[in-house]
């Protein structure tokens, strides 16, 4: 696996980023976080070593904007770039996640057609409402991998109807002090609707605050993605 980072900063888009970890990091640091600026590493997937070779070698996934959202507006004019060097390196698999998937026709390049075979898109939801919004767009756009990623989730969600063709649905909980509960109910509500469908699940973190049989429980930070996998509910 490698990251990619092209560019950092980002906007507050909606519920889900409240206790965005890039802006409580930068905050600290003393960044703005409001501020879009291109990195050193715009470059990655095409560097090459001294004999000749890609840095990042053939067959990696590479997580692209994981600090960031790929769709952003304020790399628009950076983006066609990204997308030849994704062409490029078709040797390598590219995934991204974004709360922007409305943007999505404005911001692919004239030769996507039906998508690129080594590009996969994670569609962001956070309630019903971005649900709803979000992922009725996502299902009729031109993808050929598909994700969903309901994290973190701060309600219960009915995927019904939005499930056709998506590969892999990641449920989380929020990591914060102050975050919002994660209800176990809800994690296996999506769980069951990804069964019926034979979507892929996969339950990648618990949330500080866990409700599970009705109790409540604070988890540390370092404990929230082990529990989740002692919940061992994954297909
Ligand atoms: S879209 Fe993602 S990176 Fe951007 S503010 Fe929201 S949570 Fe943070």
């Amino acid at each position: 696996m490698a990251m990619w980072n092209p560019w950092r900063g980002c906007h507050k888009k909606s519920e889900g980023c409240k206790y965005c970890y890039i802006h409580k990091g930068d905050s600290r640091r003393g960044i703005d976080t409001n501020k879009i600026v291109k990195t050193k590493n715009f470059y990655a997937p095409i560097e090459k070593n001294k004999s000749g070779e890609y840095k990042i070698k053939p067959g990696k996934t590479v997580y692209l904007c994981f600090s960031t959202d790929f769709l952003l507006e304020d790399a628009d004019k950076w983006r066609d770039e990204c997308f030849d060097m994704i062409r490029e390196r078709s040797d390598l698999h590219f995934l991204f996640l974004t709360k922007r998937i409305e943007r999505f026709t404005d911001c692919i390049p004239k030769d996507w057609k039906d998508g690129y075979e080594n590009v996969t898109v994670g569609c962001t939801v956070e309630n019903q409402e971005t649900a709803d919004y979000r992922l009725s767009i996502f299902k009729d756009l031109p993808i050929k991998h598909k994700n969903i990623i309901c994290q973190p989730l701060i309600e219960e969600i009915d995927l019904t109807g939005y499930l056709d063709g998506i590969e892999l649905v990641v449920v989380g909980g929020e990591s914060d002090k102050n975050a919002r509960f994660l209800d176990y109910e809800w994690v296996l509500k999506i769980r069951e609707a990804c069964k019926e469908s034979n979507t892929h699940f996969n339950f990648r973190q618990c949330g500080t605050h866990f409700i599970k049989d009705g109790k409540k429980y604070t988890l540390k930070v370092k404990d929230l993605c082990s529990q989740a996998r002692k919940a061992n509910i994954d297909f």
